[in-house]
């Protein structure tokens, strides 16, 4: 079956050397090792991954934290540029296996709104992917608002990334296993996705697309409890819809990194059939694994197309 796959990472050395960082906090040396190699290859070792899954396209976005988690301003607007101006580059040298998101500077969110019309009409970019708050900054705060403005103009989908909070919250003491990817990414990011719901950003941004990782990072499973505290505490802000209906409406999964039939049942019975994407995590999950869990999942052969292929086709607007 033939796939398109929307969360799948590289970094440059540039970036490495100029900001000598990557996430790599917490795992095994040689792990991390390896992911940096991958990380780095955006020609043969990737592509082979690809072939190997059946994945025709990869939609290529910088690896966490990348621009968010840089404090200058302006390297991180300067970063920005090169790095997309990087990835357009490879991307034109594989044009049919490689699209890119591009990386935001938020620390300045008219910078942002910018950067990502250039990526989209000069580079074709498809959307644009932020690996979670930017310097305490999340993306419901009004001082977004020209950003999504430009967002709906451009009419691309957002990919929102989990990240680390910028401090570690207390109840990780003496658990810092749990503040990473293994949990806190889940809850983080899902409570930055709730503050864009309960904000009332959706009503002021109706059309507003917001992508979301690992089957939703476990928000599919909250609907039904979600709308009905809601109706009984004392609500800060109204909002036209259920709390439910915006996250059916305005949100779309993918199945990185979480290779399991009941995340993935509860996902498509939750949001829709139309709602849910497949993709990898490349380089921290294996594209085969992820490949063979979806080809064997229990949905039909009409939705498998539709989750495989034919949902990223729409979301991303590609024409081909
Ligand atoms: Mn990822």
């Amino acid at each position: 079956m033939k796939k398109i796959a929307l969360e799948e990472h590289f970094i440059t050395s540039d970036f490495l050397q100029d900001t000598q960082k990557v996430d790599f906090a917490g795992m095994n040396p040689e792990d991390a090792a390896d992911f940096q190699t991958r990380l780095l290859d955006l020609d043969d070792l990737r592509i082979k991954a690809m072939d190997e899954a059946g994945i025709e396209i990869s939609v290529l976005s910088l690896t966490d934290p990348g621009i968010q988690g840089i404090a200058d301003t302006n390297l991180a607007i300067k970063l920005a540029s090169k790095t997309n101006d990087f990835l357009a580059k490879k991307i034109a040298k594989h044009p049919t296996r490689f699209r890119g998101f591009a990386c935001l500077p938020l620390q300045d969110p008219v910078s942002a709104a910018k950067e990502l019309e250039r990526c989209v009409r000069q580079h074709g970019f498809v959307g644009g992917l932020i690996n979670g708050q930017t310097q305490g900054s999340y993306l419901d705060e009004e001082k977004f608002h020209p950003f999504w403005k430009k967002v709906v103009e451009l009419n691309v989908p957002i990919y929102l990334h989990p990240g680390n909070p910028q401090h570690i919250p207390a109840n990780y003491k003496d658990h810092h296993e749990l503040a990473g990817p293994l949990w806190g990414w889940s809850v983080e990011t899902g409570t930055h996705a709730l503050r864009m719901v309960f904000s009332g950003l959706f009503d002021r941004f109706p059309s507003v697309k917001i992508i979301l990782g690992h089957m939703g990072e476990t928000l599919p499973y909250l609907l039904w409890r979600l709308d009905s505290r809601w109706k009984i505490i004392k609500q800060p802000k109204k909002l036209q819809k259920s709390p439910s209906q915006y996250l059916k409406e305005n949100f779309y999964v993918t199945t990185s990194g979480m290779c399991s039939n009941g995340p993935l049942t509860c996902a498509i019975q939750e949001l829709g059939e139309e709602h849910v994407m497949f993709s990898v995590d490349y380089p921290y999950e294996s594209s085969k694994i992820a490949a063979q869990f979806i080809e064997q999942a229990p949905i039909s052969k009409i939705v498998l197309q539709k989750i495989c292929y034919d949902n990223a086709h729409s979301v991303l607007n590609l024409k081909t």
